[in-house]
């Protein structure tokens, strides 16, 4: 069983999300639980908690069918003191808000060392951030991304998401997201069958499928290991459909919600059906 949709809006109230993912035939969503370009945001209402419950059940979603993605501000591995605080507050308040929600897992990127840093001191700091945060929270897994490696970005090796999870302590609450375009532009062919075949082959010896979470589903502007990341509409970048067929025929992958995060929303209707269609085939 796949759960496929897209990173729909949350304009006007968390409650609105799960009734856009429906109305583009989805079976899966991710959602900003505010604005992801802002520091602060209202707590969310019980009237607005309360909608979002009932417009989930109303449309079968369930918590596993739901990746909620954290504030593009937030930096996990901040070298500075002051600006780590900030960012440490910031997504204890995201996970808190999926908790609120009845929502079990979200999605962030790892951090950037902003080169006054090592990797390593990097990794070791976005790890004591998620235990900060998994201790003062329940119910609610950390699911770190991959990155395409842009600028300071780490989290561009499967190497760098073992390394974070090798020092979180409660190995019960962290997973993983996979994001297809960035593994491509951080040099993970998986332009090809036989490409997708060795990459999630080293994948699970590198991190292991049991943690996998999530996936996000793009095509790439830009070309395998450019370290850039620019998502496009399946099939017109430079990925092509091959990892998508890959993905949906294979078993590993069931059960996770697959997230579009592609550039054109007004084809998401039509990359769903078209996702849907290899699943058969
Ligand atoms: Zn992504
Ligand atoms: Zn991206």
């Amino acid at each position: 069983m796949k759960y496929i949709g897209a990173h729909v809006s949350a304009s006007g109230g968390v409650e609105n999300a799960p009734l856009n993912a429906a109305g583009i035939g989805a079976s899966a969503f991710a959602l900003f639980t505010k604005n992801q370009r802002q520091w602060v945001a209202n707590p969310l209402t019980v009237t607005s908690i309360d909608a979002f419950k009932a417009h989930c059940d109303e449309h079968g979603f369930k918590p596993e069918q739901i990746l909620p993605h954290d504030s593009y501000l937030i930096n996990l591995g901040h070298p500075e003191a002051d600006k780590l605080e900030k960012s440490r507050a910031a997504f204890l308040d995201e996970m808190q808000r999926c908790e609120q929600l009845g929502l079990d897992r979200l999605n962030f990127h790892p951090g950037s060392h902003l080169k006054q840093v090592s990797e390593s001191e990097c990794l070791a700091t976005i790890a004591a951030s998620i235990n900060i945060a998994l201790d003062q929270t329940k119910g609610v897994s950390a699911v770190i991304e991959n990155t395409a490696g842009q600028g300071t970005n780490l989290g561009f090796r499967f190497e760098h998401l073992a390394e974070i999870i090798d020092q979180v302590e409660d190995k019960e609450r962290v997973g993983v997201c996979i994001d297809t375009c960035h593994s491509f532009a951080a040099g993970y062919d998986l332009s090809t069958a036989a490409g997708c075949e060795k990459v999630f082959a080293e994948f699970d010896q590198v991190v292991g499928f049991r943690y996998l979470m999530g996936m996000h589903l793009n095509d790439s502007k830009k070309g395998l290991g450019s370290r850039v990341d620019r998502h496009h509409s399946l099939g017109q970048g430079e990925l092509g459909l091959e990892v998508f067929k890959y993905i949906m025929a294979d078993a590993r992958f069931d059960h996770l919600p697959l997230i579009l995060e592609t550039i054109d929303e007004t084809i998401w209707a039509e990359e769903i059906k078209l996702l849907g269609s290899y699943q058969e085939g």
